[in-house]
């Protein structure tokens, strides 16, 4: 599988592109980085609802005619724009849940990790998993923002905890980690919820 990434807008938000196909949180002027790169797009699936996550969703979306999928918690967070960055709104098309998805040849499992957003999730694509702003190399997403929550986020890691395999883990903000990795550090975020 190829991967292709970009940091995007001030905030760094990563962009992912898995083989050309599946587009991963657009955040601000990833449409050009989109365009450059992408060969038969699927899909647009957004970690989380957060506006430097869904920045370009619109003019992505309205360019290829593809989905956007979303957790149905978070899809308010395109339409509503509850935290009052202006970003172009855009209706979801499917509202997911836990389990796994078919997007083109792909089986795309989702997993629900709530806490930094009621809707946050982990995207797993074969040997991948997206994190989005639920884990990061050495930390873990903010979970002092409207609709944050710091209780959900305390079960998130103890379920993330009991994930039995190793996989790869691409976050919505810098490096790349593991699951094995990010299982030795977790423990100790558990303290500080
Ligand atoms: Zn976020
Ligand atoms: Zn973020």
């Amino acid at each position: 599988m190829e991967i292709l990434v970009k940091p995007c807008g001030e905030f760094y938000t990563n962009c992912y592109i898995v083989d050309r196909k599946i587009i991963i949180d657009p955040g601000v002027d990833a449409f050009e980085f989109v365009k450059e790169h992408v060969k038969d797009p699927l899909a647009i699936i957004n970690t989380h609802g957060h506006f430097d996550h869904m920045w370009d969703d619109k003019k992505i979306k309205e360019y290829y005619g593809i989905p956007i999928y979303i957790h149905k918690n978070d899809a308010f967070m395109l339409t509503e724009d509850p935290f009052g960055y202006n970003p172009p709104k855009v209706e979801a098309d499917i509202l997911m849940d836990e389990g796994v998805y078919k997007i083109g040849d792909y089986d795309v499992e989702i997993k629900h990790f709530p806490g930094h957003t009621p809707g946050s999730i982990t995207i797993e694509i074969g040997d991948e998993m997206f994190s989005g702003d639920f884990i990061f190399d050495g930390s873990i997403g903010r979970v002092d923002f409207p609709y944050s929550n710091p209780k959900d986020m305390k079960k998130s890691i103890e379920k993330f905890l009991k994930i039995p395999y190793d996989k790869r883990v691409l976050p919505g903000h810098g490096p790349i980690t593991t699951i094995k990795k990010a299982q030795k550090f977790l423990p100790m975020w558990l303290d500080y919820l």
